[in-house]
């Protein structure tokens, strides 16, 4: 009996469905009107309070705030009490925004008090219902955005004066540190910048997001960069070029190639000739025959190319920051002081020229000003992108390298915005 029941009221529901179909107008409406969204803030509609904002006064406590706006002590004991696990009121600092949501009636009596550490953070105190703490986070938009440049002085001065954020600047000499010596600039070296900043609500400048891809052109030399993930699982990412080459550059092994190293880098070295004298070498000896060339063993700009006592001719090449490298007793040089030269190219020829028994290179590195071995420096990997990656690399860059290569040298920034993230998490 109870099934009979059942078929029948389900047959009653669905002719009581089909009917409400069939009522359905047959009107398609030409504009949807859609509700707007109420203003939100911190989590809360703020139409539903009064809002109260502030900042932290020097000498203000928590107290003293709530005391002001109608609470009395012993809530407020109780609300410190019960949140001070989450949040320690006393931390307050001068000069930092509050809000306080109130009641809309008389009283106005505060329900929430929020503040705000810094422009992404806050911290809510609900001090109605179950009294609590939490954290939250400002929803971060993330915006793509274009620069470039040309530069006439200095690439810092050159961003600078487009209002480009001094993080990007840091950024991008990072990226080119093993590339280009940003220090040593040529005018009319030019960049071209495809960059993610964020935004708090979609207003308030929160930092550069990352450099997705770039292009600097350096004496006339292109080179691109473009942030790839190259393991998802540990998160690591790294620039590579066009040619899935890594941006970070080690060092030739050696400066001249089929040589053998007749003397080591060797701070205790004693020399018979001396007298057994501790006569340190901080050089590492390449013995090759006279005329064999001498290559750069990476990237940089030639600080020196000249002729100096034992030294004889050498020269000597600024490779970033941290790194340079002289090469002594050449034949012949062939760079200049100001050349920028790649890594393997001809610098010079081994020669007998200053201080030497035989012919060699006398190769010495360079690292903060202090000669040190580079056979025992820890210097970066080059690794290329794994052959398993390379074809998704190719394809991931296409669309990046194309819109490098239609930004305009004189153009400022384009604004696009792509992806909004929002971020708000319950730290209680
Ligand atoms: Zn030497």
């Amino acid at each position: 009996m109870q099934s009979k029941y059942l078929v029948i009221a389900l047959f009653i529901c669905m002719g009581f469905m089909s009917c409400k179909e069939d009522e359905k107008p047959d009107v398609t409406p030409l504009e949807t009107y859609v509700e707007p969204e109420p203003d939100k803030e911190f989590g809360f509609v703020l139409e539903d309070y009064i809002v109260k904002r502030d900042t932290i006064k020097a000498g203000d406590s928590f107290g003293e705030i709530l005391e002001r706006n109608n609470i009395g002590y012993p809530k407020i004991f109780n609300i410190a009490e019960k949140t001070k696990d989450s949040f320690d009121i006393t931390k307050l600092k001068a000069g930092k925004p509050y809000t306080l949501l109130c009641a809309k009636d008389s009283l106005q009596t505060p329900e929430c008090f929020i503040y705000q550490p810094n422009s992404i953070d806050y911290v809510v105190i609900k001090m109605t219902d179950s009294i609590k703490a939490y954290t939250g986070k400002k929803p971060i938009t993330i915006v793509q955005k274009e620069a470039s440049g040309i530069v006439m002085n200095s690439l810092s001065e050159t961003m600078e004066s487009q209002g480009l954020p001094y993080q990007l600047i840091n950024d991008m000499s990072d990226i080119y540190a093993w590339t280009i010596d940003f220090f040593r600039l040529q005018k009319g070296d030019r960049f071209k910048i495809v960059y993610k900043q964020r935004f708090i609500e979609d207003t308030i400048y929160a930092g550069i997001e990352s450099i997705e891809a770039a292009y600097f052109e350096h004496k006339s030399e292109p080179f691109y960069a473009f942030n790839f993930q190259v393991d998802s699982t540990k998160n690591i990412s790294d620039y590579f070029d066009e040619n899935t080459k890594s941006l970070r550059r080690t060092f030739l092994k050696a400066p001249v190639q089929f040589s053998r190293i007749s003397s080591r880098y060797n701070l205790n070295r004693r020399i018979k000739y001396y007298g057994y004298k501790l006569r340190p070498h901080r050089g590492t000896d390449f013995a090759a025959p006279i005329g064999t060339e001498i290559l750069a063993t990476a990237n940089g700009t030639v600080t020196e190319s000249t002729r100096r006592g034992g030294n004889g001719k050498y020269v000597k090449i600024k490779h970033n920051g941290t790194y340079s490298t002289q090469y002594l007793h050449m034949k012949a040089q062939n760079v200049k002081k100001g050349d920028f030269v790649k890594q393997g190219d001809v610098i010079g020829w081994v020669g007998m020229t200053g201080n030497t028994g035989g012919p060699h290179v006398c190769y010495r590195f360079w690292k903060n000003g202090k000669q040190v071995d580079p056979f025992k420096e820890k210097l970066p990997a080059a690794e290329s992108i794994p052959d398993s990656l390379k074809s998704k690399y190719t394809e991931f860059i296409k669309p990046l390298k194309s819109q490098l290569d239609h930004i305009q040298f004189e153009d400022n920034t384009i604004e696009l915005p792509i992806e909004e993230e929002t971020l708000t998490s319950k730290i209680h």
